[in-house]
């Protein structure tokens, strides 16, 4: 009954998409294979939940990551190829809490543009207790999306890839409990490492500077305290407001290093580094994985290379 309720859903999205393309035809890319048996074809909003859908997917599932890593996940324009893509998806896969611009934002137009069925679409958030994020007079505005900083909401994320995967395409639910069961064991085990390394750090360098206010989930979880320039990428970044609320923070709580994410412009951190004379010690993985081959290329990686610079810079 899936598979019917899902090919006529397909179906109805080809026809979506012939239409908006005038007619082009080269539909053939996404048919069946010789044995008549078909990936599951996916879209992933950005490279964190591109590795999460391919490891758990596994063998039965193709990924199309739509937001290259060096680009911004928060504002995005799709391309041609994301929207045929999209169009022909069999599940769509994002983050949600806020990250790809919330209901308003670049990839719910998407999701309407391609008239996806919204019961394949998935939120790999779902579960997660949001934080907020504080404007200056100190109320709540709106919801941190950096969640998956936190090893214990990848875990969620994961359980959340193999339900949505087992739910679009039962005939595999063991491949994908198999593949998700493999994630969740290195997850686990990155859950306690994050708690030892971060134990052992003495408690007055118990304190995380970065650029953007990408790690208070994890921090929180852990015990760290966080400094920042900026709440999020979509604000201005590194105002002579921002430096100077930064630079009295670092000078008030004695902060021993600073830190920089791969993805932002490092001048802010480096004019802090200048008026404090505070190194910055070593960059941080926030928005997006590191480039395949490098660290953090996928999600364990990044979450390990996070620990083991965090550890080896604070501790001392
Ligand atoms: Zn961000």
């Amino acid at each position: 009954m899936i598979k019917k309720f899902l090919t006529t859903g397909i179906a109805v999205m080809l026809a979506a998409f012939l239409l908006a393309a005038c007619g082009n035809t080269n539909d053939k890319e996404n048919g069946s294979t010789e044995n008549g048996t078909k990936k599951i074809q996916a879209i992933a909003t950005f490279s964190i939940i591109h590795d999460i859908v391919t490891e758990v997917g596994g063998d039965y599932v193709d990924v199309h990551s739509m937001v290259p890593i060096g680009t911004d996940p928060h504002e995005y324009d799709p391309l041609p190829e994301d929207i045929k893509k999209a169009t022909d998806a069999d599940a769509l896969f994002y983050n949600g809490l806020n990250l790809e611009g919330g209901e308003h934002g670049w990839f719910f137009k998407l999701v309407d543009n391609v008239q996806a069925n919204k019961d394949h679409v998935f939120e790999l958030m779902e579960g997660v207790e949001p934080l907020y994020l504080t404007s200056h007079d100190g109320t709540e505005k709106e919801v941190n999306p950096h969640a998956f900083l936190d090893p214990t909401v990848v875990i969620q994320m994961t359980e959340n890839t193999r339900d949505a995967l087992i739910q679009v395409d039962a005939e595999n639910k063991e491949a994908y409990e198999k593949n998700a069961e493999q994630l969740l064991e290195k997850l686990h085990q990155l859950d306690e490492e994050y708690k030892s390394k971060i134990g052992e750090i003495p408690e007055e360098n118990r304190i995380l500077v970065t650029s953007e206010r990408a790690y208070q989930y994890m921090t929180k979880r852990y015990g760290l305290e966080e400094g920042f320039i900026w709440e999020i990428d979509t604000e201005e970044n590194g105002t002579p407001e921002q430096i100077t609320s930064l630079v009295k923070f670092i000078k008030e709580k004695e902060v021993p290093v600073l830190f920089v994410e791969t993805n932002v412009d490092a001048r802010p951190m480096e004019t802090v580094s200048n008026e404090t004379g505070v190194p910055i010690a070593a960059k941080l993985f926030s928005d997006e994985l590191g480039r395949p081959g490098d660290d953090g290329s996928t999600v364990i990686d990044f979450l390990q290379y996070n620990i083991d610079t965090i550890y080896a810079h604070l501790k001392q």
